[in-house]
């Protein structure tokens, strides 16, 4: 599908999708874009979804025409290969951005950036999503993530979201039925096959004063302990059961480690920073090369937090 008459076929489905949706359906757009890391090849196809309907009509387009579909937030826990991503990356926005207040009750798109989710809920004066302050991303992807700090993390105050499956199906489900644990939900296993569209959040009155000054101390205690100025997809392993992959990973000697233009932060070994040369193969292989000597030096095997995107060699 990438090829001189791939794209010409590529041009016909984006056409057709088109008339289907009322988001911006682009061709061969680079991911890089759409990464903190700044970088990753082509999506296919990369569809803004603008309503529940857009993403109903995305799932069962890409059902009709036998597609992948690859959700994507910010892209700030992803490393999304040079060859990009095959079918369609879709992102959520219009309607699917919007963010209510109901009693103590937050209700918010799955596109909605998590940072205004945070700001809007504090300042009505509503306690428990300041926990999550400084982690980039959408709502969606807080969810998918169970993303979280050591103050707190998404389970705490999910109530339930609304899902919008691959059969074009839609329904709300509860935070229970999720299996939500450390940077896990069960929807990382069904990747691809639904979207989360809506989360509603049960959160607690408090003086918004009160909650500010938490999220003052938060927001130094981050930019103490992580490399900000630096292009990254945060933590790139999950910390092995009671032990922490930053810990494991300095331990072993391997800050500044580099590959190509990717090097393992002298602030906090578990996340890979990269310079304008980098690339995503640079990344991974340094990835792979911090797993092998944290294995021979520890005899711990990290695995990823980071979702790996798209195809990837064998390493
Ligand atoms: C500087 C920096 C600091 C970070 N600090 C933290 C931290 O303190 N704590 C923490 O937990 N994480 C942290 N992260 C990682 C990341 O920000 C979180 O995992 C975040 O929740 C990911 O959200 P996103 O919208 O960017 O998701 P993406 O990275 O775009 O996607 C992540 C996964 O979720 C899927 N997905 C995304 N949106 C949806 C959706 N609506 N429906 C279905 N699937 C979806 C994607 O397919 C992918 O598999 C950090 C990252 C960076 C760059």
């Amino acid at each position: 599908m990438t090829g001189g008459s791939g794209n010409n076929s590529l041009m016909d489905l984006a056409e057709t999708l088109r008339r289907r949706v009322g988001g911006e359906v682009l061709v061969r757009e680079p991911l890089a874009r759409h990464t903190t890391i700044g970088l990753g090849g082509p999506a296919d196809l990369f569809v803004r979804a603008m309503s529940v309907e857009d993403l109903r009509q995305v799932f069962l387009f890409a059902g009709e025409h036998n597609l992948p579909v690859t959700p994507l937030g910010c892209g700030s826990n992803v490393l999304v290969s040079e060859s990009g991503v095959r079918g369609i990356v879709v992102q959520a926005d219009g309607d699917l951005q919007d963010l209510f207040i109901e009693g103590e009750r937050c209700l918010a798109g799955g596109g909605c950036p998590l940072s205004r989710a945070i700001s809007e809920t504090a300042r009505a004066g509503l306690a428990g999503l300041e926990v999550l302050y400084g982690v980039p991303g959408t709502v969606g992807g807080a969810v998918v993530m169970n993303a979280g700090t050591r103050n707190g993390c998404v389970a705490d105050t999910l109530e339930s979201v609304t899902l919008v499956g691959r059969d074009g199906s839609v329904r709300d489900a509860s935070a229970a039925e999720l299996g939500l644990s450390y940077r896990h939900s069960a929807l990382q296993e069904q990747q691809g096959d639904v979207f989360v569209a809506q989360a509603v959040f049960r959160l607690r009155p408090e003086d918004p004063a009160a909650i500010r000054e938490r999220i003052a101390r938060y927001a130094d205690a981050r930019r103490a302990s992580q490399p900000l100025d630096w292009r990254s997809c945060g933590c790139m392993f999950r910390n092995p059961e009671s032990d922490s992959a930053g810990r494991l990973i300095d331990a072993a000697g391997l800050k500044g480690l580099s590959e190509g233009g990717a090097q393992v932060s002298d602030r906090h070994a578990n996340f890979i920073v990269v310079s304008p040369e980098a690339t995503a193969s640079d990344v991974r292989r340094l990835a792979e090369k911090v797993r092998r000597l944290v294995q021979e030096r520890h005899g711990v095997t990290l695995e990823y937090e980071v979702k790996l995107l798209g195809e990837w060699p064998d390493e």
